[in-house]
């Protein structure tokens, strides 16, 4: 009798969830579709080319998502076991700072890894999924090449940044069709631009120091790095992944008494504070606050000049997607089984990935999601 589908197990998109998931499910018949010529093109640029796969310490509280359904899909797949998965392969890893695993020579040991790995399933490339139905318990991918039939899917076509490289909103599409809610979609871990009050930030366009930024909440102490259009660098990107609209602090003498510091001196300002002089010129320009020895500062002066440690100002938006290493937002984590993710309202329906309602901060959060995601769902199918 001839049968009924092609593929026990279709995985859309061959990035980082859809191979590492792949990779556990060499025994059973399935394939891979991918629009690219290649395999994980995204997560070959990660990390500046050398892919911050993982971080040392890795909790619910790295992510913006529902932090129950995060921490039991982590907890079942840690960063030890992707640190494991990899040093087993011999891909050799090095810490950066703030815990941030990456590759010593490069991402495509990574992709080497994962291509090795999956080299038993059929990938499809340059096949650009356009729709998915299911009729009879069977899915048909519509590509624009031909149309496969499956008994179940895994929808691991990612976020939406980089369309250049493949981002599509096909995942969303096809999770909206099958009756799924997809939380509001946003650019995230991107550069803010900045309104009028703020356009001296662009004077020191290529200057960065480490400072401190609130928003929300949450708090970051990293570099940000001033930019032709606005504000960017690790601290900046953090706070996009948890910024609405509103006003954003930042802390430009982390870990400094300003007291302290200006106590009893004749120098100048811009000669004690221990940041870039060409920041302080600006800042005090915006503040209207001559460049003065310490010692003369009225205490009207000294209030102005502690605005430094809380420099309160809303964003104008970001950069967007061409620019943002994440989307934030997606398919609701709360109609996907964390056990399993498959969906609650269609069987045989798997998501993995950024497609999710799940975006993890800088530092190797993302890339373990993708795995973490991808293995609790092959472990549900293994077979
Ligand atoms: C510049 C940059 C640097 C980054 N650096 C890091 C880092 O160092 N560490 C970290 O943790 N995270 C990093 N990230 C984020 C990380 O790369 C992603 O979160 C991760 O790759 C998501 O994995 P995924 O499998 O969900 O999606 P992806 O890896 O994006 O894979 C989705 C796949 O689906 C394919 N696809 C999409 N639509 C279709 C369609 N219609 N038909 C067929 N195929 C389709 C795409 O071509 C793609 O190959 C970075 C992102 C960017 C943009």
């Amino acid at each position: 009798m001839q049968k009924k589908y092609d593929y026990e197990i279709l995985i859309l998109g061959a990035g980082a969830s859809g191979l590492f998931c792949a990779s556990f499910l060499k025994n059973s018949n399935s394939a891979i579709i991918e629009s690219n010529q290649t395999a994980g093109k995204k997560l070959q640029i990660s990390g500046g080319g050398k892919c911050n796969l993982t971080n040392e310490f890795v909790t619910s509280q790295n992510y913006f998502g529902n932090s129950e359904f995060v921490d039991s899909v982590l907890r079942k797949y840690d960063q030890k076991k992707v640190l494991e998965f990899f040093k087993n392969r011999g891909v050799e890893l090095v810490i950066r700072s703030q815990g941030q695993y990456f590759c010593t020579k490069s991402s495509n040991e990574i992709l080497k890894v994962l291509g090795d790995e999956t080299r038993s399933i059929k990938k499809y490339f340059d096949h650009k999924i356009i729709n998915v139905e299911k009729k009879d318990d069977i899915f048909f991918v519509y590509t624009d090449k031909k149309v496969f039939k499956s008994q179940k899917i895994i929808v691991a076509t990612g976020g939406l940044s980089y369309k250049i490289i493949g981002a599509d909103e096909i995942g969303f599409k096809i999770a909206s069709e099958f009756g799924h809610t997809i939380t509001p979609l946003k650019p995230a871990l991107v550069g803010f631009t900045v309104q009028k009050e703020q356009f001296w930030f662009k004077n020191l366009s290529g200057i960065s120091f480490k400072v401190a930024m609130s928003v929300d909440k949450k708090k970051f102490e990293d570099e940000l790095l001033f930019a032709h259009k606005g504000i960017s660098g690790p601290v900046v990107l953090n706070a996009s992944l948890y910024w609405e609209k509103g006003q954003i602090k930042i802390d430009f003498l982390p870990n400094i008494d300003l007291k302290k510091l200006l106590k009893n001196s004749k120098k100048q300002i811009s000669s004690i504070l221990p940041i870039p002089k060409r920041f302080i010129k600006e800042f005090l320009q915006s503040i209207e606050l001559e460049d003065k020895s310490v010692d003369s500062l009225t205490q009207e002066d000294f209030k102005k000049l502690a605005i430094i440690k809380n420099y309160e100002f809303s964003p104008a938006g970001n950069f967007g997607y061409t620019k943002a290493e994440a989307t934030r937002g997606g398919v609701n984590t709360d109609e996907i089984d964390q056990n399993t993710m498959q969906s609650k309202k269609i069987n045989g329906l798997y998501f993995i990935g950024e497609v999710t309602d799940v975006t993890g901060e800088l530092g190797g959060y993302n890339l373990q999601w993708a795995f973490s995601s991808g293995f609790v769902c092959a472990k549900s199918l293994a077979v």
